[in-house]
């Protein structure tokens, strides 16, 4: 499953979401018993803004010593580039994706943003510039403010106001009397998964992070709903380095690029048609998932 697991005090300013369930209640509790701790170095600067040009240079990691999941990976990624990621469940995709905020400590290679390797940067002023949607989103006891807010307590009501619009949350919002001031959570109003999808989005909108990573939601969304998020998510995209685990068929054909991995590192990469048409790992994996190429490329 595609869900960062970190612990709550550790998600500070960058992930909007929280796992759920059993399996991913016992993931996350395994991850705080064993996940070392990831400091800032002594020497740390606060990164400047990020333009997002990232690369991945040589890049070994495992969770378990012995038992890597990334080995020598190399990638590079402009600012500003859509690139999708593709590959069956378990080849690394959101592990790759996890270390870019620097949740785990890479055995061997670099990590750079704009040329700066990221262990030379503060943790809050690198995660400061990255967001994360994911499907599971985490809500706290509080209001719609606040928890659009999340991560930007400084937030005026206009920004506040201006993100949740962005993120196509007006509606629900003149349904409710009280409006943005409405509780969610145990006590609250019980959202929807499609309006929590928004509330991250919001969260995101706000934070106006230059590099974005989205980690798709693979069902429980109504087909109606599924296309209106999408189309808020290509909208948040915009102007941003965006990183998708993608599992649907829009993103994946918008992508600028298209990376397979595989369980051996990187296995193809290019725009979607290009890749159709050589035939190769992302052909089957289409083929798999989609149908034969021949009439989605017609479609
Ligand atoms: P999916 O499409 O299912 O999300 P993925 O390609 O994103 O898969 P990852 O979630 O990155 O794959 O998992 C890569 C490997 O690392 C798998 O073998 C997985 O079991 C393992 N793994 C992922 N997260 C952890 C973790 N927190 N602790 C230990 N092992 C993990």
């Amino acid at each position: 499953v595609g869900v960062f697991y970190r612990p709550l005090e550790k998600i500070g300013a960058v992930v909007e979401t929280y796992p759920k369930g059993i399996a991913g209640f016992r993931r996350y509790a395994a991850l705080l018993a064993t996940a070392p701790d990831i400091v800032d170095r002594p020497d740390a600067v606060a990164a400047p803004p990020l333009r997002g040009d990232i690369r991945f240079e040589g890049v070994r990691f495992g969770y378990a010593a012995g038992r890597p999941v990334l080995r020598d990976l190399t990638l590079a990624i402009r600012a500003g580039e859509t690139v999708a990621f593709v590959g069956p469940s378990g080849a690394g995709k959101t592990t790759l994706c996890s270390l870019i905020p620097r949740f785990y400590e890479i055995e061997a290679g670099r990590i750079s943003i704009d040329g700066h390797d990221i262990r030379d940067l503060t943790l809050a002023s690198l995660r400061r510039q990255i967001g994360i949607v994911q499907q599971d989103v985490f809500l706290f006891a509080g209001s719609i403010r606040e928890n659009i807010a999340y991560g930007r307590l400084d937030a005026d009501d206009a920004a506040i106001r201006a993100a949740a619009s962005r993120a196509r949350l007006d509606g629900l919002l003149e349904t409710l009397p009280e409006g943005l001031d409405t509780l969610v959570g145990e006590r609250g109003v019980k959202l929807s998964g499609g309006q929590k999808q928004r509330l991250a989005i919001a969260r995101v909108f706000l934070k106006n992070p230059p590099i974005l990573i989205l980690d798709e939601a693979t069902s429980a969304l109504d087909t109606q709903t599924e296309q209106e998020i999408q189309r808020s998510l290509v909208e948040l995209a915009q102007g941003r380095t965006t990183l998708v685990i993608a599992h649907r068929l829009a993103t994946i054909q918008q992508a600028d690029r298209i990376v397979v991995v595989g369980e051996n590192g990187i296995v193809e990469e290019g725009p979607h048609e290009a890749l159709l048409k050589s035939g190769g790992a992302y052909g089957r994996l289409y083929a798999a998932q989609f149908g034969p190429a021949r009439h989605a490329v017609q479609t």
